[in-house]
């Protein structure tokens, strides 16, 4: 055992400043190229405050975009250490396994529906909406619940004003960045990324500092989980796994985890059904 501060970056990239539109985001599309480098600035920005906080700290980075293999590697502080590639059993949160005390996410978007917000969206374009025990919620929402399932709180997050606002709702003490004010589902007015970088630099050294301030999201219990899917055919696929129902409306799949982590697996497989086409 160590007594070394262990803090996971977790790092998606619509809400990465300067970034506004999906082919920006996705690997061949025009500018994708700038986007992840912009990403990585980001999150080396974030690595730099928190090591300027605690120097001692061991800081782990999970590429939490699509493919999660978006991070330029040769480029990210060599201070860290890269979680890359799916798919993983926590997602987005991988590393909260290995035991963290902080988490930070940057380059965050808000949630399918919630609106303006650049790139809105919950994990991918074959969900509509996802609701916890009747709440809706998006990758923040998501993300934060799975961390607090294992005691862990988010101290910071980044992205546009919608992503922030998002995060201030459910974690009211963490730092936010506001990198970019959202204009449209594709259109924001956006800081520069060096004066980004600077305030998520200042702002993860802030949030280190006061993490004891901020408690975990308390998740105890099972979790009634509905997801609103775009296409029947997802909902016919979602409705072969076991425990898994279709709900009246015929979009809508639900089944109940034992706890956020059992639920959050399956929400992730139901998700990937989505890619599949009829055979
Ligand atoms: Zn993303």
């Amino acid at each position: 055992m160590t007594n070394r501060l262990r803090v996971l970056i977790s790092a998606d990239l619509e809400g990465v400043s300067g970034i506004v539109h999906v082919v920006e985001t996705n690997p061949g599309g025009y500018d994708y190229e700038r986007g992840r480098a912009l990403m990585t600035a980001e999150v080396n920005a974030a690595v730099a405050g928190v090591l300027e906080a605690e120097p001692d700290a061991e800081v782990s980075v999970a590429d939490a975009h699509g493919t999660f293999r978006n991070l330029l590697p040769e480029e990210l502080d060599r201070r860290v250490r890269l979680i890359r590639g799916k798919p993983r059993p926590l997602g987005m949160m991988a590393g909260l396994e290995a035991g963290v005390d902080a988490v930070l996410f940057i380059g965050y978007h808000a949630r399918a529906g919630a609106g303006p917000g650049v790139l809105a969206h919950t994990i991918s374009d074959a969900v509509l909406d996802v609701r916890l025990d009747g709440e809706s919620v998006g990758e923040i929402g998501l993300n934060a619940a799975l961390a607090g399932h294992f005691g862990v709180p988010v101290v910071l997050g980044s992205g546009d004003d919608a992503a922030c606002a998002e995060l201030g709702a459910l974690v009211p003490d963490a730092v936010t960045v506001e990198v970019k004010r959202a204009l449209g589902q594709a259109a924001a007015e956006t800081l520069h990324p060096e004066e980004a970088r600077d305030r998520i630099r200042r702002s993860a050294a802030e949030a280190i500092r006061r993490r004891d301030r901020v408690p975990p999201l308390s998740t105890s219990g099972p979790v009634e989980t509905e997801i609103d899917l775009y296409g029947p055919y997802t909902v016919d696929l979602a409705t072969l796994v076991p425990g898994v129902w279709r709900a009246p409306g015929g979009r809508t799949v639900t089944f109940t985890g034992r706890d956020i982590l059992q639920a959050y697996r399956l929400i992730q497989l139901v998700v990937q059904l989505g890619q599949i086409k009829p055979g």
